[in-house]
């Protein structure tokens, strides 16, 4: 089948499919791993031409590899964008995006509920290069808008949010951004392009920290770009090439292998995360539930709007809050106490103190992240045993 019929066919049926290309010279149906630094080139002249960019092919895998060059391109295929940049990690690829589209002298109008590690970089390193980072609450897309200057090059947005699971509005912020010939970056890593597809909403770059959900198990740290060619041009030769936060092949390959088991993966976090979600929310010992699947979620009519489904993340909190919520962190057996998220595994942690520890408690006022605040990445165990396990640490709280 030819990827314009591919086209046609269901989400998943994609991400087991691919974009329909089998390896060139052996057909392989998975890409193998070319486990190589460097590539021959027939003559001197050849090599003259790959670097100055009048041939096509792979020179150093700094700057691409065949392996990698598949993964980048079932990425574009998933997001539907033009071209994708896989890089060494998720914090990679947000510093690539970052200054591939913002120089010093300009500024960045973004979300104040990020991951913690992006909000670092957007609160250290970026004001040491001269960028300025403008962070609004932009959940309301009318604060996005008063906070644009003239020199404001990039909208960066976290839909849903970690750990706060709060949505933008994709199409409204970005239609903002464009209005000031600003770019709209979105980081789809809760949703997957399985549930939420920003590009299609209006958005021109979507990031994912592909150590989540696209490994899937727990086993890579990984990041991924998906803009329009123009942008991972740039963002390629411009400035991973300089950095060199390039992604090995092997881990290449280990998402490719992840991707194939997308659908079912997140079908079956969302299935749980529901269920965790609502039992938690009808628990006489908890205050707060967040989960866009809910109700109650004071964007859910967006989370429809937007998503088609709502993921495998839950935040709450416990009556008595930070100390109370320590206790039942401590109290759980099948669950493991970590950080990551989007593993097979369950993990629970309290980004207060653990992720989000980069957040001052000002700050984590300020977005509505209450210090005890816990954060479960539900797994794809049953959930009887789940709730089970929730039950019996609640029991000793
Ligand atoms: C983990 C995470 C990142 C950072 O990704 P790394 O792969 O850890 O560098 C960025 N955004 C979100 C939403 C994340 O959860």
């Amino acid at each position: 089948m030819t990827a314009e019929e591919l086209r046609s066919k269901h989400f998943a049926t994609l991400c087991v499919h691919g974009s329909g290309e089998a390896d060139k010279e052996t057909g392989a149906l998975n890409t193998p791993i070319y486990q190589s630094s460097t590539f021959a080139m027939h003559s001197a002249q050849e090599g003259a031409q790959l670097f100055a960019g009048e041939r096509e092919g792979y020179v150093y895998t700094r700057i691409g590899n065949p392996t990698t060059a598949a993964l980048e391109r079932e990425m574009a295929f998933l997001e539907k964008g033009e071209k994708a940049l896989a890089l060494a990690s998720g914090m990679a690829a947000a510093s690539t995006a970052v200054l591939t589209a913002v120089s010093a002298g300009e500024s960045i109008v973004a979300s104040n509920c990020l991951y913690g590690g992006t909000h670092k970089l957007f609160k250290e390193l970026l004001p040491r290069l001269n960028i300025e980072v403008i962070e609004v609450d932009a959940t309301d897309a009318r604060n996005v808008k008063k906070a644009m200057k003239s020199n404001t090059k990039l909208v960066y947005l976290e839909s849903p949010a970690n750990p706060s699971l709060s949505l933008n509005d994709i199409a409204a912020c970005s239609a903002i951004a464009h209005e000031f010939g600003a770019l709209t970056l979105v980081d789809n890593t809760f949703a997957t392009p399985y549930f939420q597809r920003p590009l299609e909403l209006g958005a021109d770059i979507v990031l994912h920290s592909a150590t989540k959900y696209i490994s899937g198990h727990g086993d890579t740290i990984a990041g991924i770009l998906i803009s329009s060619a123009d942008f991972i041009d740039r963002a390629r030769g411009e400035i991973m090439r300089d950095l060199g936060g390039c992604i090995s092949p092997f881990n290449s390959w280990l998402l490719l292998r992840g991707l194939k088991t997308l659908p079912v993966r997140i079908e079956k976090h969302s299935f749980n995360g529901m269920r965790v979600a609502k039992y938690l929310s009808f628990h006489p010992k908890i205050k707060n539930v967040w989960y866009p699947g809910l109700p109650t979620h004071p964007q859910y009519e967006l989370a429809k709007r937007q998503m088609s489904g709502y993921g495998g993340i839950v935040a709450f909190e416990v009556k008595g809050g930070r100390k109370a919520g320590e206790r039942l962190i401590n109290a759980v057996e099948l669950m493991t106490i970590a950080v990551s998220l989007g593993d097979v595994d369950t993990l629970i942690q309290m980004p207060s103190s653990m992720t989000h520890s980069t957040y001052s408690s000002e700050e984590l006022a300020a977005v509505g992240i209450p210090e005890g605040l816990i954060r479960i990445s539900v797994g794809i165990e049953h959930y009887r045993d789940l709730l089970e396990d929730l039950s019996q640490a609640l029991g000793k709280v």
